[in-house]
């Protein structure tokens, strides 16, 4: 998410829904191409309604904050998460050599065209898979607030988030390979310098020679958080090997969907997860809840939480 979140935030009034947009005639799914994407990707933005409940004051009988306890708890503190990502990036170390040598490889459903002489590149989300925002998140737990683009600003203009534990070793790793790697991240274009900063701080080495992150918004056709048209830019000009993020929509624009229609696109590119597409977990926020939601951020927190648990399966 612009974060994703951020950016991905941005989604929330767009995230308004994949029907919604679809009833609007402006795409059809489950394509990876972008003259037929399907709505923007949601962004990951999120839980407790986003820029839309954003405003609300808690209340009594919804402590939004809270809602997100356990999953902040879990990033900040358990030696299972921190565990899981370096297990993530460890996996793609052993699989890039394999990547690089069949030059057929591409991680890319839109790469086409003749790109096996085409030199070797990685694509990486930044929030939540390099970057850790987790502490973002747990201002809006200790505060009882959901996110706004104004706190996720001020989060990211500090420039204090850390690395994703793998993640900086992967992306040396892959440059010391003469694997170039690029970002595509959904923080929007005003918070570029912000990112190059913290990313730089720690120790995550940007090309000078050439734009390697694509924020949200930096050009016109780079305006919708649907990734793909930022993917196909680095697309003509590079193989891409893999690629990595922390939600669906890192990987294919066909992120947005009922919980069944994402699980049927992930099961039907099954061969892809732990080879082309490097996932990272992220429990806090992102396209899985819009997906329960149906994209409707205009639901108050209340009605958010009921849907969710209806989408609880307790077999009994
Ligand atoms: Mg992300």
């Amino acid at each position: 998410m612009v974060r994703a979140a951020a950016s991905r935030v941005a989604g929330n009034s767009s995230n308004s829904g994949r029907r919604f947009l679809a009833g609007l005639a402006l795409v059809a799914v489950f394509s990876g191409v972008a003259g037929c994407a399907p709505a923007p990707v949601a962004e990951d933005r999120r839980a407790a309604g986003g820029e839309a409940a954003a405003g609300r004051q808690p209340t009594a009988a919804v402590d939004i904050g809270l809602d997100n306890l356990n999953a902040v708890l879990w990033v900040q503190t358990a030696v299972e998460y921190r565990a899981n990502s370096r297990q993530a990036y460890a996996l793609a170390a052993r699989v890039l050599d394999e990547a690089l040598a069949d030059r057929g490889w591409t991680a890319f459903l839109g790469q086409t065209g003749r790109y096996e002489d085409l030199p070797p590149a990685i694509i990486l989300d930044i929030d939540e898979t390099v970057l850790d925002n987790s502490y973002y998140e747990a201002r809006l737990v200790l505060d009882n607030a959901v996110y706004s683009s104004d706190t996720w600003d001020t989060w990211v203009l500090q420039e204090a988030a850390t690395a994703i534990p793998g993640a900086a070793e992967l992306i040396d790793l892959a440059a010391g390979m003469g694997v170039a790697v690029f970002f595509v991240t959904n923080r929007r274009e005003h918070l570029e310098d912000a990112t190059r900063t913290n990313l730089g701080a720690l120790g995550i080495a940007l090309d000078e020679s050439t734009d390697t992150v694509l924020m949200r918004g930096e050009n016109p056709e780079w305006e919708s958080s649907d990734k793909t048209p930022r993917w196909a830019t680095v697309a003509a000009t590079h193989r891409i090997l893999m690629m990595f993020g922390d939600s669906m929509g890192d990987f294919t624009a066909a992120a947005e969907g009922t919980v069944a229609e994402r699980r049927a696109f992930a099961e039907a590119h099954r061969d892809y997860w732990g080879s082309k597409w490097i996932t990272l977990a992220n429990p806090t926020y992102g396209s899985f809840i819009g997906a329960v939601l149906d994209d409707d951020f205009s639901l108050s927190v209340e009605q958010q939480n009921e849907r969710k648990r209806q989408a609880l399966d307790p077999k009994r």
